[in-house]
């Protein structure tokens, strides 16, 4: 058996999963809720088959409540302890993704959100449809690089200059198709629907809080996690 792998970012041993590979066997990730990062001890992109990929959806859906640690600089290969390198792709289906490898080539380290864009599940939002997104929420967290950017102000991250992005249930939909056990009820109005599941969600969470008497943080708000808001509702829409 391999030895726990230590997140490039925070440290910590990472959760190891099997996922199942689309060519042949299967493949062990190492994930990191904390930093939202994957581990690959293969330089190479790994196929996972469309189970897995419902795994994975699963998976952030059980940890959408986990603590969220901002990555450090530099991070640092878990095998050689030598800085990864940052490394910029251009996916199948277009859009860039960036992602760390090590020189040694022990594997490359790369964040949930990179890796939707690698695999074709996010797609690029259009002005019309920023401008229906910021009628109801305001500042959210750029996949690209993590920093809060107001939708209601600019449309693309002032940090990294990435565009706004949602993860694609379109997408998902497709790639899911081949797999019997998941079909996707098809949404046309994905942006309004993500919408409003994101306002639920953040009125139940200051719901909970005033149940708890847990101060409600006024005047300071958390910025949206896009990705996570998209993979609790795309979860929501494949599980049965
Ligand atoms: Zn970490
Ligand atoms: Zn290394
Ligand atoms: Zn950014």
């Amino acid at each position: 058996m391999k030895s726990p792998t230590h997140c490039p970012s925070c440290r910590q041993t990472m959760v190891r999963k099997t996922f199942e590979r689309q060519t042949h066997g299967s493949v062990e990730l190492d994930l990191c809720f904390n930093c939202q990062g994957i581990w690959f001890d293969e330089f190479e992109s790994i196929q996972i088959t469309p189970g897995g990929i419902i795994e994975l959806f699963k998976l952030l859906h059980e940890h959408q409540d986990d603590q969220r640690t901002p990555l450090s600089d530099p991070l640092k290969c878990p095998r050689c302890h030598e800085r990864l390198l940052h490394g910029l792709d251009v996916a199948k289906h277009g859009g860039k993704f960036n992602y760390h490898r090590c020189l040694q080539k022990h594997g490359r380290f790369t964040t949930f959100a990179q890796f939707m864009i690698e695999k074709g599940f996010v797609r690029q939002l259009n002005p019309a449809e920023i401008d229906e997104l910021s009628a109801k929420v305001g500042i959210i967290r750029c996949m690209g690089c993590g920093a809060p950017v107001d939708i209601r102000k600019e449309h693309a991250c002032s940090h990294c200059r990435a565009p706004i992005t949602i993860l694609d249930p379109g997408a998902v939909e497709q790639a899911l198709s081949r797999f019997q056990q998941a079909e996707v009820r098809r949404t046309t109005r994905d942006v309004e629907l993500l919408g409003d599941a994101i306002v639920m969600r953040e009125r139940e969470i200051s719901r909970q809080k005033r149940l708890k008497r847990e101060p409600d943080n006024a005047g300071i708000i958390d910025a949206i996690d896009l990705l996570s808001a998209g993979a609790e509702f795309v979860w929501n829409l494949v599980r049965r």
